[in-house]
């Protein structure tokens, strides 16, 4: 039988299993606080739960944390991007970054990621598996521990769809939400995703007071055909209505991710086209200059077509800033950090 991943239950969870085995519930109380405060590493760490209680628990549940492979530091601005090896060795990667507001933290969602952006990293070799709660929540606590300071603020933008991974996504939410764990405010962790609109609406119905990230990238369905499939699947008009109905039922404001990619769409028609796009909307809009990735050609837009589109976007009443690049210097792109060990661990890839 498998065994259940213990990490990944919610208290009241546990509580059941322990009482369905004849234990006190407090029991629970005790392994939760173990596993979601103290941030333990095993069972074997639980110095207030007897031996035979972590060996009958060893038994039954699988016990997720992850190792991290690899670490890298930004000497620039003391980002740090982690590499975690999952328990069956498959590989995600995290990044950690410090604000004046406090500590943010980006997550991954999934093994590789099946929407097939163009200029993203993390899809190149399409979707190996999803996330469990526990493997996203555990980045989160493994860099706690490492970095020694709170996790404030946590983006799910790393590799993966999260709107594909929906129920880990939620659970994972819930755990990391809950007063009984780390308890990070709903609103201080952010959504990202590239679109899906029936997933989206799902999502506004749940109405948490999360942030809702859609990396938009084009202001036509044209453009963002170009450079995003799932733009096949949904037109912006679909989008932007599903949006309103984000904001109609969350009260939360939308934020659009926009990458620059020179001439492609960072012109001032596109900046006026995508004004006219989004207005109206309840909304806030991010300009992050593309991440040059090595195996696509897209190019960073000049830093004058950067400050060109935002001050546009700006003259028309709409709330833009451009994203400070953090860790420039260690490979900066989603993905790109997994894909380099994969080459580097792989004879036949490492010519790439
Ligand atoms: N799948 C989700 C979340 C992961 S990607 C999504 O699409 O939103 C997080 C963000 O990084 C998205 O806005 C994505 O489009 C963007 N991104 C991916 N590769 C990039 C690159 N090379 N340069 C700039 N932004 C990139």
């Amino acid at each position: 039988m498998e065994k259940k991943d213990i990490k990944s239950l919610t208290l009241e969870e546990l509580k059941a299993e322990m009482t369905a085995v004849g234990e006190k519930p407090f029991r629970a109380v005790q392994l939760y606080e173990w596993m979601h405060r103290k941030l333990s590493r095993s069972f074997a760490e639980m110095t207030n739960i007897s031996m035979a209680m972590k060996e009958k628990c060893g038994e039954s549940y699988s016990y997720t944390a992850l190792r991290a492979v690899e670490v890298q530091e930004s000497a620039i601005d003391g980002t740090k991007k982690y590499l975690f090896a999952l328990p069956d060795g498959n590989m995600v990667e995290s990044v950690w970054m410090r604000y004046k507001h406090g500590n943010s933290v980006c997550i991954s969602s999934q093994v590789g990621c099946r929407m097939g952006c163009r200029f993203c990293a993390s899809t190149l070799d399409g979707l190996v598996r999803n996330l469990s709660p526990s493997e996203m929540l555990d980045q989160i606590y493994a860099i706690t521990l490492e970095t020694g300071e709170r996790v404030s603020n946590v983006v799910v933008m790393g590799s993966g769809e999260p709107l594909d991974n929906y129920e880990n996504l939620l659970r994972f939410i819930t755990l990391l939400t809950d007063e009984n764990g780390l308890h990070i405010s709903q609103r201080n962790v952010t959504v990202s995703t590239c679109g899906i609109v029936p997933m989206m609406r799902r999502l506004a119905q749940e109405k948490l007071q999360i942030t809702l990230a859609l990396s938009l990238h084009a202001p036509t369905d044209e453009k963002r055909r170009e450079l995003m499939p799932i733009a096949n699947r949904y037109s912006l008009a679909e989008l932007m209505e599903c949006c309103a109905y984000y904001f109609e039922q969350t009260g939360r404001r939308i934020t659009f991710e926009y990458s620059l990619v020179r001439d492609l769409n960072d012109t001032r028609k596109d900046a006026e086209t995508l004004a006219d796009l989004i207005r109206g909307l309840n909304c806030h809009v991010n300009l992050i200059p593309v991440n040059p990735v090595r195996e696509r050609a897209y190019i960073q837009s000049e830093r004058q077509a950067v400050e060109a589109f935002a001050a546009l976007l700006t003259k028309k009443g709409i709330n833009a800033t451009v994203r400070r690049e953090m860790g420039r210097d260690i490979d900066g792109a989603c993905g790109q950090l997994r894909r380099r060990f994969l080459r580097n661990s792989s004879g036949t890839r490492a010519e790439l």
